[in-house]
């Protein structure tokens, strides 16, 4: 074994890929043979590992990738990975030369980008694909107005471009109020259909609308939070048209146990103290490990039953209080399925007054990640290594 599938502390995380696996089929199933889903795997893969991800997608239907820059894109090359790759964020056209020999596609959002784009790959003899992202009502990147994108049109010389698609993004998809993204479809429609010749990608739905909304899917879906098993907001949970199945879990186990009298102090700023005689357990997770101090309270779950953390967590420790001695070593679960009992991603988000995504993406790089295929352990990666 190589060093860094090795980890030798007691905090790691389950990365399940045949969850992956059945979240990018089914969604592959309820799309026409001609729509495509691209893989949206940025940020580690919402913290879950990107190459292991991509992987799993790619197998179970999905054919294209999407990260957010290019150092993104450049270490899911680094690791073998050459599936069409699409950046969405705005790359700086000093870096157009790098993403065209990694056969990355890149966005084109206003007409300056295009123009120095031209000028460096005129200069170098390099030919890039593009899609143009349309601000159709997010205010984030992207064009907002129908000239300047015939402009952008009239400046593609396709000895440097190869216009493969056209998109936008949504900002209330996963809301129940579907007024807005009717607005934003509407104005993204006028601006293809004004489109002399149509580029094979044409794609606005994130997970949300994807799951959603079956007639607004253009070509493409942008399929991210629902991969990951993980519902786009509480609000539209019960809307969504298949059981998505959530890939992480979170675990560690008990580096110590002790039982402390009536009127102890636990954790720094001595904030908790025992009401009677506890049994006080110390874990190796903390707010480094993205476990973050406003956790104070939530409950983890030990042998199938929930136990509160207490007291203030640390960088590196928290403690629980559990009913009665257990054996130090005894796994304990943060987020995912103990016994009978489960902790979703959503009910940490409740308790740290954020999304789902926030808290995936959040676990740092400190915590190895163990993947499974078909119910066994196939790869550890160590981030620190
Ligand atoms: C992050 C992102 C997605 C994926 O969104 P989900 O809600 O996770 O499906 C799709 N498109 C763009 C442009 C994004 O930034």
């Amino acid at each position: 074994m190589e060093l860094q599938d090795l980890y030798f502390r007691n905090t790691w995380l389950e990365i399940d890929l045949d969850a992956i696996a059945h979240n990018v089929s089914e969604m592959k199933k309820r799309l026409m043979n001609s729509e495509k889903i691209i893989a949206v795997i940025k940020a580690n893969a919402y913290g879950h590992g990107d190459v292991q991800v991509a992987k799993a997608a790619l197998e179970s239907g999905a054919d294209y990738l999407a990260v957010a820059f290019l150092d993104e894109a450049i270490s899911i090359r680094r690791k073998g990975i050459d599936a069409p790759t699409i950046i969405y964020g705005a790359l700086s056209p000093n870096y157009v030369e790098i993403a065209a020999e990694q056969n990355l596609t890149v966005t084109v959002y206003s007409k300056k980008w295009i123009l120095e784009a031209s000028r460096i790959l005129r200069e170098k003899n390099l030919r890039i694909k593009i899609h143009i992202k349309i601000d159709s009502g997010m205010g984030r990147l992207g064009v907002r107005s129908s000239e300047e994108f015939h402009e952008i049109l009239n400046l593609i010389d396709s000895e440097i471009f190869e216009l493969e698609g056209v998109y936008t993004h949504f900002s209330t998809a996963d809301e129940l109020d579907e007024t807005y993204v009717h607005e934003q479809v509407e104005i993204f429609k006028k601006i293809i259909d004004s489109m002399p010749c149509k580029p094979p990608m044409i794609h606005c739905s994130n997970s949300a609308a994807a799951l959603r909304f079956e007639n607004i899917r253009f070509t493409a879906v942008r399929f991210g939070i629902g991969m990951y098993g993980l519902t786009p907001a509480v609000g539209i949970k019960n809307l969504l048209p298949y059981e998505l199945k959530p890939a992480l879990s979170f675990h560690t186990r008990l580096s110590q146990i002790k039982k402390v009298t009536a009127g102890s102090r636990i954790s720094y700023g001595a904030r908790y103290q025992s009401k009677e005689d506890e049994w006080i357990g110390t874990l190796p997770v903390g707010y480094a490990d993205g476990w973050l101090r406003k956790l104070t309270g939530q409950e983890v779950l030990v042998n199938g039953k929930r136990v509160p953390i207490v007291g203030t967590i640390c960088m590196d420790q928290c403690m629980i209080r559990l009913p009665f001695e257990i054996e130090n070593g005894t796994q304990v679960t943060l987020i995912g399925k103990n016994g009978n009992n489960n902790i979703s991603v959503e009910e940490v988000a409740e308790r740290l007054d954020t999304i789902n995504y926030e808290v995936v993406c959040g676990i740092s790089v400190r915590v190895p990640r163990i993947f499974k295929r078909n119910g066994k352990i196939i790869e550890i990666k160590n981030g620190l290594f």
